[in-house]
C-alpha cells in the first residue's frame, strides 16, 4: 500500500529485530514500557475483520512466533503483554495492523 509507513518499513527499515516472510519486528520509536516492540505483518490491512482466510492462518503462525521471539530473542522471560489497537477509541494511529509487545516491568492493568 502506497504511503503506508509500515508497508515502507517492510522494505527499508534498517534495524529490524526479526524478519521472516510473514512479518517483522522493530523497536517502537516512542516506548510506552521499558521494552516496547512492534510485530508487523507484511500484508497491509488495518482491521482484524479485513483478514482473508490466508491472513487468519498466517496470523496464528505470527502470534506463535512472537511468543517464541519474546522469550528467546527479546528476553522477556518475566512476562510480556501483546496489544492490538483497533480504531480511534483504542488509539490506533498507524492504519496497518500491528501487535505491540510490551515488557520490562510489572505492568498495571488499567487501560482507562
Ligand atoms: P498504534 O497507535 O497502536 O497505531 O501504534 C503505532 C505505534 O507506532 C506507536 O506506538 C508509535 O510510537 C509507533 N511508531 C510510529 N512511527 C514509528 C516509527 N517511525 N518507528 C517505530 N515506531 C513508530
Ligand atoms: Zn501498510
Amino acid at each position: 500500500m502506497e504511503n503506508c509507513l509500515f508497508c515502507k518499513f517492510a522494505k527499508e527499515h534498517p534495524a529490524k529485530v526479526y524478519e521472516d516472510e510473514l512479518f517483522y519486528i522493530i523497536k517502537d520509536i516512542e516506548p510506552k514500557a521499558p521494552l516496547h516492540y512492534l510485530a508487523i505483518p507484511k500484508r497491509h490491512y488495518k482491521y482484524i475483520t479485513e483478514m482473508t482466510n490466508e491472513d487468519i492462518q498466517n496470523f496464528g503462525k505470527i502470534v506463535n512466533k512472537v511468543g517464541e521471539i519474546s522469550i528467546n530473542i527479546l528476553h522477556l522471560d518475566g512476562g510480556y503483554r501483546l496489544v492490538i489497537n483497533q480504531g480511534d477509541n483504542a488509539g490506533q494511529t498507524v492504519p496497518h495492523l500491528h501487535i505491540h509487545i510490551l515488557g520490562g516491568k510489572k505492568m498495571d492493568w488499567n487501560p482507562a
